[in-house]
């Protein structure tokens, strides 16, 4: 994290590298609220809503943290949830230094 680069060498900036404008660039910024993750968390929610037929709310508790998914009543359902959070998570990390954010055919299809 930018933040965190730049409090253990000073002669890094904090600012976030996705050049979004965002000075002091914190973890929850980089996984969740960069203006170029708007898009893709949104497309990630809807694919989840769509094919698990629930109404989970877009929210950081239940994307990054897991947390709030006791709308989806089966067990089994629930964990294929968190490996599919886990593999949205996974697909932010892996576009890491780009400017562009990631899309759900990258991680679901290879692509
Ligand atoms: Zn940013």
């Amino acid at each position: 994290m930018p933040q965190i680069v730049a409090k253990f060498n000073s002669s890094k900036s904090s600012a976030c590298w996705r050049e979004c404008g965002e000075q002091v660039t914190t973890r929850i910024h980089i996984f969740w609220e960069g203006l170029i993750l708007v898009p893709y968390w949104t497309n990630v929610f809807g694919f989840i809503n769509k094919h698990f037929q629930v109404n989970l709310p877009r929210d950081p508790l239940v994307a990054i943290l897991g947390v709030k998914t006791d709308l989806i009543k089966s067990e089994k359902t629930r964990y294929l949830l968190q490996i599919l959070l886990v593999a949205a998570k996974k697909n932010i990390t892996m576009k890491w230094l780009q400017r562009r954010p990631p899309t759900l055919d990258e991680r679901l299809y290879g692509q």
